[in-house]
């Protein structure tokens, strides 16, 4: 599984939801799946419906893993490499 978001991977769909990962949100008028908790954290809030969204100053924003499938997502946005500085060792 990996996160839609940043592209980082967890090997255990099992422990995700433990340590935090959310299994979709929604993006605005999409919804979009799996989320790791960093960026849940950083990105997203609860939303109307119990569904997580994204902020709405991060719309627009950010690239998804599972819009465009191959080129591109290695192309952090802004927006993903601050959440990333904190972990920098999350980049493979
Ligand atoms: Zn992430």
């Amino acid at each position: 599984m990996r996160c839609t978001i940043c592209g980082i991977r967890i090997d255990s769909e099992d422990n995700a939801v433990e340590e935090g990962w959310i299994p979709y949100f929604c993006g605005g008028e999409i919804e979009h799946e799996v989320a790791c908790p960093d960026c849940t954290q950083a990105l997203l809030q609860d939303g109307k419906d119990g569904e997580m969204e994204v902020k709405e100053e991060f719309r627009g924003r950010l690239k998804y893993l599972d819009e465009k499938a191959d080129e591109g997502w290695q192309d952090y946005s802004d927006v993903v490499s601050t959440v990333l500085e904190s972990e920098p060792g999350k980049l493979n």
